[in-house]
């Protein structure tokens, strides 16, 4: 069993994660997943259906992850796995154009206006990644601003300050990321437009692009100050830089028109992932066509993915947008504001600080009476406590993501049943947090 607090049992998790270690750096293939934040045996998965997880040990979770907001429809939803089916027996790879990566652009432009066109990748970074790449080449300059805390990918120009697992395990900066890459990058606090304005005043006619995440969600849920991404396009527009919105997490989730279709500022360029791709490695970055026109084969920003466009990712993809309407917004909006009424409930209830921040569905817990505008703010919390509120849930069926940094994610599938087993796991785990010590 794990040497760490909390490795209560589960055996056959312990056992996979064994011998996972023997062949993959810390047991995991994404830092986060390693439980090292919250400590204890991270929790195998073997199926998923609707808001349930079921692991190794054949344990059912309440899942508050989906998959860190891809399963927006709950797991194993019946119309996406039936259009995966159906794509997956006319052969899952033929490197060259195909119908569904179309129809897939198509719907995401029908959606978002700004979106003119759209290039289709297989993950967030390479979608940041070619983002910022395109944005250099359109603008002839290097700079680019990014923010404390917000998290694009693991880009090497994009880590520095980076949220998520970089927050997670509070590493200032990664090495193997050399100071020629990361010294064009710019880092801000968050939500400071004085700082935004300062750094163009320093440097003028060298900032390509602003890439900020739309509405943040790697250093827990921190939602833009109102106008402040108003105020970073004026600042873009007015110096002659590209202004790029990450909609890798929001995009498709917070709503019909992810972030764009809450604030309504018009991106230069956009970033896509999870939600888009179904479940499967899908990404996208797009925009403004004049900007677009720039990449190989139409212009010269290079840019390229053997599987781009990955006829059973772009179908999964397809299949869970078309079943996103207005009436499951309503839906996942709903449970969420739900879900989180309880959390404040059990926790004010057990007399714990704590601020519940949200944008639209996403959401998350700080543990910290005051409210979280940027990192430093973020940082200030009490991680411990959260480390028992995770704990105490996990034992009694409710998969939170393990750490503070992250967003809680909620689907349609989110019904009464599962929304009671959340409320029946608060009560212990409020008292888990009140009673933690550092
Ligand atoms: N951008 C944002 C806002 C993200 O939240 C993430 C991943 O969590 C990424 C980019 C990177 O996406 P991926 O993990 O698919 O590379």
């Amino acid at each position: 069993m794990s040497e760490l607090p909390y490795s209560y049992e589960a055996p056959a998790s312990q056992a996979l994660f064994d011998r996972a270690a023997a062949v993959t750096p810390g047991g995991v293939n994404s830092p986060v997943r390693a439980f090292r934040a919250v400590g204890g045996t991270p929790r195998f998965m073997v199926s998923g259906s609707g808001p349930y997880l079921t692991d190794s040990d054949g344990r059912e979770y309440v899942d508050l992850v989906c998959s860190w907001g891809p399963m927006i429809l709950g797991h194993a939803h019946p119309e996406v796995i039936a259009a995966v089916q159906e794509a997956v027996a006319r052969g899952t790879s033929f490197g060259t154009p195909g119908e569904g990566e179309v129809a897939l652009a198509e719907e995401m432009v029908a959606r978002i206006e700004p979106l003119e066109q759209v290039r289709l990748v297989s993950s967030g970074t390479e979608a940041t990644m070619s983002a910022i790449r395109l944005a250099r080449g359109f603008t002839q300059r290097s700079k680019v601003i990014k923010f404390a805390g917000c998290y694009h990918g693991h880009v090497d120009a994009l880590l520095a300050s980076a949220g998520s697992g970089v927050a997670t395990f509070a590493l200032p900066d990664t090495p193997g990321v050399t100071g020629a890459q990361a010294g064009d990058t710019i880092v801000l606090p968050y939500n400071d437009l004085d700082a935004v304005r300062a750094a163009f005043a320093a440097h003028p006619g060298e900032i390509a692009c602003v890439i900020t995440e739309a509405s943040p969600g790697n250093m827990g849920v921190v939602p833009p100050l109102p106008g402040f991404n108003q105020g970073l396009k004026d600042a873009c527009a007015a110096n002659g830089a590209l202004y790029i919105s990450d909609e890798v997490m929001t995009g498709f989730r917070t709503s019909r028109a992810g972030w764009y279709g809450v604030d309504g500022v018009r991106p230069d360029l956009m970033t896509f992932g999870k939600v888009m791709g179904g479940g499967f490695p899908a990404a996208a970055f797009g925009g403004r066509a004049d900007v677009m026109a720039h990449l190989a084969p139409a212009g010269p920003v290079y840019q390229a993915g053997t599987l781009s466009g990955n006829p059973v990712a772009t179908a999964a993809g397809l299949a869970q947008l078309r079943l996103l309407d207005d009436a499951a917004y309503e839906k996942v909006n709903a449970v969420s504001a739900r879900i989180q009424s309880l959390v404040t409930e059990a926790l004010t209830k057990e007399g714990v600080a704590h601020t519940l921040q949200n944008a639209s569905n996403m959401f998350s817990v700080f543990f910290t009476e005051n409210p979280v505008r940027d990192y430093d703010d973020a940082m200030q919390q009490e991680s411990f406590r959260f480390t028992a509120f995770f704990h105490s849930l996990l034992a009694n069926g409710v998969y939170l993501p393990p750490s503070s940094f992250e967003s809680w994610f909620v689907s349609t599938a989110h019904d009464e049943r599962a929304v009671q087993r959340i409320a029946d796991a608060l009560p212990a785990a409020a008292r888990a947090a009140a009673e933690a010590t550092a």
